[in-house]
């Protein structure tokens, strides 16, 4: 909305009325007269046109308000019947409100759900209620709002327990029954009644009026004048961009105006986009249509009579003020329902409720979230009123679906959402069922909303255009309707039920009719299929519908009646769908090993298959229940079990699995990834359940009914493998054939994966009702199996599991019996690992492992077994017995074809001929019959009597082969196969059977001598069986220490060689590791440094790092290797360049002030740093060292190859060449600049120096010479004219004197190149070499990292020196160093000019104007700056006045002005007890107070007093603390003194070393006390400066001493406050809207609006996101922030660097949750907090982006600027 418009005046015709109007009277009135009605509407149609829509823009303040006085005022009176001030809060006194909390949510709320108590996941509550219910203590799920939906506490049926909070707890008192009318009078109800109708009927008649130009009856505006609105609706057909795009051209607006119009109709559903006459308004729509008419349908444009929607606004009002109304009493809502669902004079379904709902779709956005709101207010939240709403719903369900497939919104502003507040309350749903027959209507519904069918009548989804499948994605909320009914099941039935839900079973199985066969497949042969056919529509079907078939499967559990009934209508659907199976088919027939089965010819390779099977799997879910509820015992006769038939059952499931098979065997490869990707989604575990599962099911169904050899006979030849098998002598098939290598590969698959089917038939009984099994064994299996894979954590435990319709797993029920947890660190999360022993119920061949899963598996497992000495054989895990129903089994593991088919396998072990064969088949066979020997086993020891055992595997296996003549038998043939050679892997195995073997025969042979045979012999036995396999285990671990030992010596001999190989390497990364213990290597990096470690020789000389008496470190070369060409190289002054690779930002890390606004970079003047820090430069390196023309020529190389690159294909790389960034060749760390390696300055050895006050008057005399020097130097014009006399300078002072430059070459445009890049990174600026700041910017980056990096060194508490890694160390001293050299690269004038400025900021000099107050001025900044440049005035003193002595005094000085700084800034006096001090102490306080006092003096009433010198004593003492220890570190690393030991410990008595190393006197008042009346000229001048009193009186920012350490902001423990601060938190652009992506500043703490149109703003000419915006305010470029609704960290650095990063917020398993996913609930985890804290500290975010980025490429090509 144009902002610019001045207020619309109020027209001066409606304020007479206005005057005049009373709204007692118009309410007295109203009450008199008989058709109220018609009284109402003729003052509507009086004033709303004249309050509403009178110009182009609305003016909703002055509408609101006018609407209030003279509409809305009078109805509350009339309501009242008196002043509705006081009648409404009677209201509300006598109001006992619903349990209901009914709080609807906002887009981005958090909710909470019970994962325990909650009937089903859609039962939430909202953070209010939350806290003050049972719940928090439960396991619950955290999520964020989508927008709509309402708090569920105090509805009883949404909450297993606990279903109110303590707000919403019901008086016991309170009869809940009681109706909210009573209270009320009879009057009072009427009168109610009345408003309420005519109000309700205003305002449905005017949001479902379609025509343009007119009113309806009654509304007809006493006087009409003819303006026009042109209103475009939304869409969601057009994109924003061209909505914008359009509107520019068609109503001349800005592009900001456009924005605004297209961001109104995507929040309101419609805006007016022009007013004024009609053909003005209609020009604007035709032009609006025909610019979007071209690719789609126009977007919808009417032009529409002011007046029409001037009410359609009233009519919104009206309705907020409905529900703002019932707002006071539950009986006025009740009253409210009444009046919306009595049924109007049309009839059926012609309440207004009613007429609001058929008419939804037609009304636009805005509309229906008013009404909405108000139903969920009003309707929703009358228990009485919302189960009549219900039925009202349910008989417009069909009508409003429908409605909803054409209409072109979201589902959630569409009516058929509240759905889910009626359908999932359990008694409603069983209502709507029982009397609407709701099951039935929506599934009917929905299956006449898919009409695309083949001849058979299967669905089709070929030929599947985009419109279509938009319209199937809405089809698809039919079946969450669906699911939503289903989801609680009910605990009693009555006949009604039983009726309608059978019925709705009957609608259903035609549903799953449809999909019986639906997307065959035929196998490719010759060439590859031209076009992938489409799939996915069908899998989307039957996943939507995998849990709704569960639930009809539970459903039918609860019943016993239900169940047969649903048994016999789904074995009639099956039979429907293959009637006409075998027909016309000649029967063909099997034999094989004297059994023989009739079958039809039916090849899956040859013939049309598919994987959709619904109707089968469906009766096999069905077919398990019978045995599970044992209703396949009591109630046999009434089951068609008679009509069963069991090759029919498992016809189509086999041939599906057979499918499977081939695809694997690699049969199918013609066919393309479509077939893949299907087999892939049959097997995953979101399918699974209701697909493979049950395929297996329907065969170990159809088994058990069929007799064994029948059953493999028929399996055999599905698997195309009959003819193997079945030929006479199939034993020796290979020696013979002469097949084709494809072939017999591919017949090796497949017998492997029949061989699987086998087992999985026999063996898969853990699901209740096959297995005699607990319903918590299947999941357990589940687990158990995964974790034999490897740890795995809870996140990835949840995904390889089935959920079910609640989102559940059940997996924390059984987790602990089968894992132990193991916490994560600061980094990866945590584990569950497999209980060991849990480790024997594994089984290799688990129906759920893919191939890889069961490699991985085996390997895992072998591995183990290995490690606890135990025999690798992995053998099949004892099994639970099967249910009765599935007994029969166990006799497919003992049948004549089984043993012919392993002893044909076995044979072809004995005698292998190449490829005939695979170890994969043997590892099956011998699986197989272990199986087989265990179930003897297990029947043997499970029975009372053993005789009556009648599986007798032992028996069958010793007896030989059948064809062609006596072959041995498969007893015979694992003897013979045990010491085969070639057979070594299954050794372990073969042995494991055989002494099974030889176990059961002793077990047989023992009961047949019966009890004979005492209890200790067979002990004996065993003991002697143990003896053995103890000494057999010894020697096998020998035998494994041995190899072990071997494999040692070989690697270690390998690693020698290596690190001969790459020894400059190999020290350098252990470099890396840990500096500290470096001193032990041989060979230094930078050899001279090992001496800093050690202390001096002279110990007891105390150590000094500045000052004349500084020690002095013998000379020694200083010899590095350059990581590029691997060559040594001596650091000298003349030598070739050496340079460190570095990396320069600017920081905001110790900012005190994220206010200041950036500087002009043009005009700024950097020399001097304020103490709040705002802005700094911080240099850093990854300490790797390089020849400068190694250096140069590498980043030629990286720039070139990026021109090449840039040229192919736009990739951008994680670093900016242009801007001269480049990867440490050696660790890849992003890098943009270098720093030379200089040699350390040779201090002269002194004579006797000046004392302070002659130095003073020298350096007063050389600065006067060089003010003339340089005014010399200065265009005359520029000259004043006031020149005093000649200054004659210092004889040894010679002011023309050019030095001699002692470096060579190459370190000279070293020394420009990272001056360069400094000023060039600090100012933000394009580089200029001839610059004059750049010298000043050097140092300053050189005292900003100091500082930066002696508050890291205390937030980390380590000690000063001795802890930094070593690239720290080589950072700071080539930087200090540098610092010292870089005005030789400078205009020397130009430096010294710099030089006089610092000290007159000290010592007053009437030439330099403009000098800072001292409290503007950081004084470690100045003591760098001021030593590092006063080299270039020394250069030209020759009098032997050494440097140190001037650095010595430089040093006091500033030291004496920081405790003056210290002083006035220390504040009052805290109130602390008196410290009883020793005589030192009381020394220094002394001092303390009166250097105080003699501030006073000067400064006056603005320093308040103090009497405590205790406190001010303590006030300089940690004040000055910090920079007394960064004043060491930059001495330490300039002059290269070792530092004392005690400073490379955490020891007390620091102080005095500190104060001994750097030459001051730990009183440091004597400083100044010592020299009193030198300084006190100097105090009263700085006292005096005009800045001191404005500071001190609260003009500018104080900061105080010492300068705390920055940190990131506080976090809440609890990640759910977080949600809900943000979800409060509107757009700031946008007038009150929610944010869409809030994000959170984790330096400042702002939230913001990102990744949003909204909030975009210029920066340096480029449209940036409010994150990147915020970036260059607050954190110089760099900045750290949280994506609450993401759960994610995100680092931005720059405009095009970023990178999202773990957040410090971990759920009770360890994990992060990013993109709040799982709602697990999310808690602080500090030392990750740390962590991200630390990164910042260190200045290593934009690092640690670069390595992301080089990680992952795609995080190159996100946006981040739009972030
Ligand atoms: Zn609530
Ligand atoms: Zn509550
Ligand atoms: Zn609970
Ligand atoms: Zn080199
Ligand atoms: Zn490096
Ligand atoms: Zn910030
Ligand atoms: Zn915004």
């Amino acid at each position: 909305m144009a902002a610019a418009e001045s207020d619309r005046e109020v027209p001066s015709a409606l304020c007479t009325e206005f005057l005049n109007f009373s709204v007692k009277d118009t309410a007295s009135k109203w009450l008199q007269v008989t058709d109220l009605y018609k009284e109402v509407y003729h003052h509507l149609a009086r004033y709303v046109p004249k309050i509403y829509c009178l110009g182009p823009n609305l003016n909703p303040q002055s509408e609101d308000l006018l609407a209030q006085m003279l509409l809305q005022s009078p109805l509350e009176w009339y309501l009242c019947g008196e002043d509705p001030s006081t009648g409404l809060a009677k209201l509300e006194q006598n109001n006992q409100p619903s349990q209901l909390c009914g709080h609807v949510f906002k887009v981005g709320e958090p909710t909470y759900s019970c994962r325990e108590c909650a009937a089903d996941p859609t039962c939430v509550l909202c953070m209010q209620c939350f806290l003050g219910s049972v719940h928090k203590e439960h396991r619950y799920r955290m999520t964020t709002s989508g927008g709509g939906g309402f708090c569920d506490c105090g509805d009883t049926e949404a909450w297993k327990k606990g279903p109110y909070c303590q707000k919403h707890e019901p008086n016991i008192s309170d009869s809940c029954q009681e109706d909210p009318l009573a209270h009320l009078s009879t009057d009072m109800i009427a009168r109610c009644y009345n408003v309420f109708s005519v109000v309700l009927k205003y305002a449905v008649d005017m949001l479902t009026w379609d025509k343009e130009d007119e009113l309806p009856l009654g509304l007809e505006p006493p006087d009409r004048s003819d303006t026009y609105y042109c209103m475009l609706f939304n869409d969601e057909v057009h994109t924003y961009e061209q909505v914008i795009y359009t509107l520019q051209k068609a109503v001349n607006c800005t592009q900001k105006e456009a924005v605004s119009f297209a961001t109104t109709v995507d929040r309101d559903g419609r805006k007016s986009v022009r007013f004024g006459d009609f053909a003005f308004c209609e020009l604007a729509k035709s032009v609006i249509v025909r610019n979007t008419s071209r690719q789609s349908k126009p977007l919808r444009v009417q032009v529409m009579h002011s007046s029409v929607v001037a009410h359609q606004c009233f009519a919104l009002k009206a309705l907020h003020w409905l529900g703002h109304v019932i707002g006071y009493s539950d009986a006025l809502r009740r009253i409210l329902c009444q009046v919306g669902l009595e049924r109007g004079p049309e009839g059926e379904n012609s309440s207004l409720v009613d007429t609001l709902m058929l008419c939804d779709s037609k009304m636009w956005k805005g509309a229906r979230n008013v009404y909405h709101q108000l139903f969920m207010s009003s309707l929703l939240m009358d228990l009485k009123y919302k189960k009549l709403f219900a039925i009202q719903f349910a008989k417009n369900y069909r009508r409003l679906q429908t409605d909803f497939m054409e209409d072109d919104h979201e589902r959630v502003v569409s009516v058929t959402s509240l759905s889910v507040q009626l359908f999932t309350v359990p008694t409603m749903a069983r209502m709507l069922i029982t009397e609407e027959n709701l099951m039935t209507t929506i599934i009917r519904t929905f299956v006449d909303h898919l009409r695309h069918r083949d001849l058979q009548g299967r669905f089709q989804f070929e030929r599947y255009t985009a419109q279509q499948a938009f319209k199937f994605r809405r089809v698809q909320s039919l079946i969450g309707d669906l699911k939503y009914v289903l989801i609680s099941r009910p605990t009693e039935w009555s006949d009604q039920l039983r009726e309608k839900f059978l019925e709705g079973l009957d609608t259903f199985l035609e549903l799953l009719k449809c999909m019986q066969g639906m997307d065959p497949v035929v196998r490719q042969v010759g060439q590859h299929i031209e076009m992938e056919p489409e799939w996915e529509a069908a899998f989307t079907l039957q996943m939507k519908l995998t849990h709704i078939i569960s639930m009809i499967q539970e459903w039918c559990a609860t019943d016993e009646r239900v169940l047969i009934e649903a048994y016999k209508k789904c074995l009639t659907a099956l039979t429907h769908c293959h009637s006409g199976f075998a027909d016309g088919e000649q029967p063909i027939t099997l034999s094989m090993c004297g059994h023989s089965v009739d079958t039809i010819r039916y090849c899956v390779s040859q013939e049309k298959v598919s994987i959709h099977l619904p109707v089968s799997r469906l009766l096999a879910g069905l077919h398990v229940l019978l045995s599970k509820m044992e209703v396949a015992y009591r109630f046999p006769e009434q089951l068609p079990l008679s009509e069963l038939s069991p090759p029919m059952l498992i016809e189509h499931p086999l041939r599906c699995l057979v499918l499977c098979a081939q695809v694997h065997a690699g049969m199918w490869r013609r066919n393309g990834f479509s077939l893949v990707n299907q087999i892939y989604y049959y097997h995953n575990v979101k399918c699974r359940v209701e697909m493979f599962d049950k395929d297996l099911i329907m065969l170990q169904a159809g088994a058990s009914m069929m007799d064994p050899n029948h059953f493999l006979m028929i399996v055999l030849s599905r698997f195309e493998l009959y003819h193997i098998f079945s030929s006479a002598d199939c034993r020796k098939r290979y020696n013979r054939e002469n097949a084709n290598k494809d072939v017999v590969q591919q017949n090796n698959t497949l017998t492997e994966e029949m061989l699987h089917l086998i087992m999985m038939v026999v063996g898969e009984r853990f699901e209740a009702g096959i297995g005699q099994v607990e319903g918590c064994d299947e999941i357990k299996r589940e687990i158990l199996h995964q974790l034999c894979i490897r740890p795995m954590a809870h996140s990835e435990l949840v995904k390889a599991l089935p959920e079910n319709e609640n989102k559940e797993t059940g997996m924390e029920r059984v987790i602990d019996c089968v894992a132990s947890f193991k916490k994560p660190g600061v980094t990866g999360r945590g584990l569950y690992e497999l209980r060991p022993e849990c480790a024997k119920q594994f089984n290799l061949y688990f129906h759920h492992y893919s191939r890889a899963d069961q490699s991985k598996a085996e390997e895992a497992q072998r591995k183990l077994k290995r490690q606890n000495g135990e025999d690798t054989a992995l053998p099949p895990p004892v099994l639970p017995p099967f249910c009765p129903l599935f007994a029969s089994l166990v006799n497919i593991l003992q049948c004549d074809v089984l043993l012919g088919m392993l002893g044909a396998v076995l044979q072809w072990a004995v005698e292998p001929s190449a490829g005939h064969w695979s170890e994969s088949m043997l590892q099956r066979v011998l699986h197989l019959i272990g199986m087989a020997l265990l179930e003897e086993q297990q029947q043997l020891e499970n029975s009372s009597e053993d005789n009556d055992v009648y599986f007798n595997f032992t028996l069958k296996m010793s007896r030989p082969g059948e064809a062609p003549s006596n072959t041995a038998s498969v007893l015979a043939l694992l003897e013979n196969l045990q010491n085969a050679p070639h057979l070594e892997v299954h050794e372990g195995m073969i042995r494991w059977l055989l002494k099974t073997v030889a176990g059961i025969k002793t077990m047989r042979e023992r009961s047949a001598s019966a009890s004979t045979v005492t209890a200790s012999e067979s002990r004996g036995q065993e003991e002697t069986a143990c003896d053995k396999d103890k000494a057999e285990r010894k020697r096998k671990a020998e035998m494994a220490r041995l190899r072990r030992e071997k494999v040692m010596a070989q690697m270690s001999e390998m690693q020698r060689h290596f690190i001969n190989e790459n020894k400059e390497l190999f020290q350098q990364s252990l470099e890396e590791l840990d500096a500290s213990t470096s001193t032990s290597l041989e060979h230094r990096r930078i050899k001279i440094v090992s001496h800093r470690y050690c202390s001096p020789a002279s110990s007891d000389a105390a150590l000094a790092c500045v000052g004349p008496r500084r020690s002095r470190p013998g000379e020694k070369r200083q010899v590095v290797t350059c990581i590029l060409c691997q060559e040594e190289q001596e650091i000298r002054a003349d030598g070739k360049a050496m340079v460190l690779a570095a990396f320069v930002q600017r920081s905001t890390v110790m900012s005190k002030n994220r206010t200041r606004p950036p500087h002009d970079p043009k005009h700024y003047d950097p020399l001097f740093m304020h103490p709040d820090l705002s802005f700094g430069t911080h240099t850093g390196s990854c300490g790797h060292i390089m020849h400068s023309h190694c250096w140069q020529r590498y980043f030629e190389a990286v720039q070139a190859k990026e021109q090449r690159r840039q040229q192919r294909l736009r990739v951008h790389t994680s670093y900016d060449v242009g801007n001269g960034e480049f990867l440490c060749p050696l660790c890849e760390c992003l890098s943009n600049t270098v720093i030379p390696l200089l040699p350390r300055t040779m201090g002269s050895s002194s004579c006797e120096q000046p004392g302070l006050g002659q130095w003073l008057k020298i350096s007063g005399q050389q600065i006067k010479a060089m003010h003339s020097a340089h005014r010399k130097l200065q265009p005359v014009s520029t000259v004043e004219e006031t020149v005093e006399e000649e200054c004659p300078a210092p004889e040894v002072f010679t002011v023309d004197y050019i030095p001699t430059n002692p470096y060579s070459s190459t370190i000279k445009e070293m020394l420009a190149t990272f001056g360069t890049a400094t000023y060039k990174v600090g100012l933000k600026v394009h580089p200029n070499e001839q610059d004059p700041r750049i010298p000043i910017m050097c140092w300053s980056s050189c005292a900003y990292t100091i500082q930066s990096i002696e508050r890291l060194l205390v937030d980390e508490k380590k000690p000063l020196f001795g802890s930094l890694p070593c690239r720290q160390d080589d950072c700071l001293s080539s930087l200090a160093r540098f610092g010292s050299a870089c005005w030789t690269a400078a205009c020397q004038p130009t430096v010294q000019g710099h030089f006089i400025r610092l000290l007159a900021a000290l010592i007053p000099d009437p030439q330099v104007e403009a000098s800072p107050c001292i409290l503007d001025v950081d004084m470690l900044h100045l003591l760098v700056s001021v030593v590092l440049s006063y080299g270039s005035v020394h250069s030209q003193d020759s009098s032997g006045l050494s440097v140190d002595a001037v650095q010595l005094h430089l040093f006091h000085l500033i030291t004496v002005a920081h405790m003056v700084q210290i002083l006035l800034t220390s504040g009052p006096e805290e109130v602390t007890m008196e410290q009883e001090s020793g005589e030192a102490e009381r020394g220094e306080e002394e001092g303390a107070c009166r250097l105080y006092n003699t501030l006073r003096t000067h400064v006056g009433s603005s320093l308040p007093e103090v009497a405590s010198g205790w406190h001010l004593w303590r006030c300089v003492k940690t004040g000055i603390l910090p920079y007394l220890r960064g004043a060491a570190l930059f001495f330490h690393h300039l002059h290269g003194v070792p530092a004392p030991p005690e400073l490379h410990a955490l020891c007390p008595g620091q102080w005095e070393v500190l104060c001994g190393y750097l030459s001051l006197p730990s009183n440091l008042l004597q400083l100044f006390h010592g020299q009193q009346e030198l300084l006190e000229p100097l105090l009263h001048g700085w006292c005096t400066h005009p800045g001191i009193q404005q500071t001190l009186q609260g003009g500018g920012v104080l900061v105080s001493f010492p300068r705390e350490s920055n940190s990131l902001i506080d976090l809440p423990d609890d990640y759910s406050a977080l949600i809900n601060q943000a979800s409060s938190f509107t757009c700031p652009k946008s007038g009150g809207d929610k944010s869409r992506a809030p994000t959170l500043c984790l330096v400042c703490g702002s939230m913001l609006c990102s990744q949003s149109y909204c909030c975009q703003t210029e920066l340096e000419g480029e449209d940036v996101g409010a994150c990147t915006a915020h970036t260059f305010a607050c954190g110089a470029g760099v900045g750290i922030f949280l994506r609450v609704r993401e759960s994610q960290v995100l680092f931005l650095a720059g405009k095009t660097k970023g990178c999202f990063y773990a957040p410090p917020y971990l759920d009770d398993y360890g994990e992060t949750d990013q993109g709040l996913r799982r709602g697990n609930p999310l808690h602080l985890c500090h030392e990750r907090y740390r962590k991200i804290q630390k990164l910042w500290r260190q200045h290593n975010i934009t690092e640690e982006i670069g390595h992301a980025q080089e990680a992952n490429q795609t995080l190159v090509g996100i946006d981040w600027q739009h972030l």
